[in-house]
């Protein structure tokens, strides 16, 4: 998708003159771009038709820049197209919540279920996990296996065949022992699928959740619209995940599951293991699917902060796919000595939500100061070797102890450098920039 359009925005902008017919193009190319990106039929043709509303050609002024002008259009109504008005609900620490997971077989509930509890887990939650899914063979095992991993408490039956009073069980049991996530995995059989919204019904009528979130895998495609719909149906959907963005799903059923469900997407899959799960930011996604800032952004960046005898050697050690922690450490150093860190750190997909929510950037400046601080206590073997090879316990322990920072901190420090490590590993062609060369807008 995001080529797709840029290549339309690109052609454009190689026409001097917009006029109507440019225009009209223009919208052409990007419509087929986001059906070809799973965008239901009927949310692109809201959206040009908007775009026809708010871009008024003629009105505007000769010589304003009316290229930006199309663009900031199209960028603001996907990012209109995916807030649905209102934040869903949030759990709050003390607060005893359930947060049901609904969702058709295979979309990643169980895993998402865990990820979603090991997310909250980290940020002082005390989770449990209750599998209420007795229809296939199997789920209680895989359910305890994950939160066994995760150490978070689970509730499931291997006799009971009925999942309403599990969930009923399972809820009361953590109630009573105060926990204050209280997570139900439920069932997601194919084709017998009045029988599986009638089952999330009576498991939503029999446990009150305080909160609903539908599971959608990525790559269902024009599906989504018409999934996410009908559990909005049944139950009352609060929350949408989307998940396996790592694979080859352009992500524009997030939108349709969004405006079927009018609810926001909150976190995205982003792999099968238990912390490849991201904060959903709605405009690093959107930028994403334009294919505007990330990483043209970011490397245009790199090259005008990274001191010019540093930028070779920093690119082909990333074109050997070698991401060190030294070089986390050299990047962050680089970024530290340039103006408004979050210009740099915005166009990191995933990166900012995490280490830069907006209005945070003094705490995440410190953040930086800190992990930098850790990385200071480690020894030349450690921040050279590629993959955490040389990681273990004791050396955690160890650096922590030096750093004067407690362990958690250094653990965090190493999650932000697997995850800068896979996004900076996944760029591929990149080459040096030469004095001359065309940057990328
Ligand atoms: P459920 O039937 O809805 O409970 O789905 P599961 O949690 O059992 O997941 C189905 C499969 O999808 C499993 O093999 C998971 O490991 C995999 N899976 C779940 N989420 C993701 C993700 O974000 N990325 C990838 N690559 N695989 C995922
Ligand atoms: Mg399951």
């Amino acid at each position: 998708l995001g080529g797709s359009i840029t290549r339309a925005l690109a052609k454009m902008s190689n026409d001097t003159v917009i006029d109507e017919k440019v225009f009209g193009d223009c919208l052409n190319d990007i419509t087929r771009a986001l059906l070809q990106a799973d965008v239901q039929f009927k949310m692109v043709c809201d959206l040009q038709s908007n775009i026809k509303r708010v871009v008024n050609l003629e009105a505007l002024a000769a010589g304003t820049n009316k290229r930006g002008i199309i663009k900031q259009a199209v960028f603001s109504e996907l990012c209109n197209m995916l807030d649905p008005g209102k934040p869903s609900f949030s759990p709050k620490k003390g607060n005893p919540c359930v947060v049901m997971f609904v969702g058709l077989q295979g979309s990643g509930k169980t895993t998402t279920c865990t990820k979603y509890a090991y997310y909250h887990q980290r940020k002082g939650f005390k989770p449990a996990l209750v599998c209420a899914d007795t229809f296939r063979a199997g789920a209680f095992d895989q359910l305890k296996q994950n939160a066994t991993k995760a150490k978070i408490p689970f509730y499931g039956s291997y006799l009971e065949s009925d999942p309403v009073k599990i969930a009923v069980e399972g809820v009361e049991r953590f109630e009573k022992e105060n926990y204050d996530l209280i997570i139900l995995d439920t069932s997601g059989r194919h084709k017998q699928e009045a029988a599986l919204f009638e089952e999330m019904r009576q498991i939503s009528e029999a446990t009150q959740p305080d909160l609903v979130i539908f599971v959608m895998d990525s790559s269902i495609g024009q599906a989504a619209f018409d999934q996410a719909q009908a559990f909005k149906q049944s139950v009352s959907v609060g929350a949408v995940i989307v998940t396996k963005m790592d694979g080859h799903a352009k992500g524009g059923g997030a939108l349709s599951s969004v405006a079927a469900t009018k609810s926001p997407v909150i976190f995205t899959g982003t792999g099968e293991h238990i912390d490849e799960f991201e904060v959903f930011d709605v405009k690093p996604f959107v930028s994403r699917l334009l294919g505007m800032g990330d990483w043209s952004g970011f490397m245009n960046k790199i090259h005008e902060v990274v001191p010019a005898d540093q930028q070779p050697e920093f690119l082909q050690k990333l074109n050997q796919k070698i991401f060190t922690l030294r070089l986390m450490y050299e990047q962050f150093q680089n970024i530290r000595n340039m103006g408004p860190i979050s210009q740099v750190l915005s166009m990191l997909r995933g990166f900012r939500a995490e280490l830069m929510p907006q209005g945070h950037e003094q705490e995440s400046q410190a953040k930086i100061k800190r992990y930098m601080t850790i990385m200071d206590s480690m020894t030349d073997a450690e921040l050279d070797s590629p993959n955490l090879k040389f990681m273990n316990e004791s050396r955690i322990i160890r650096i922590a102890r030096g750093s004067g920072r407690p362990v958690r901190d250094v653990l965090d420090m190493l999650e932000e450098y697997k995850r800068l490590a896979k996004i900076c590993i996944s760029m591929s062609n990149i080459k040096p920039h030469k004095k001359g060369d065309k940057r990328p807008v």
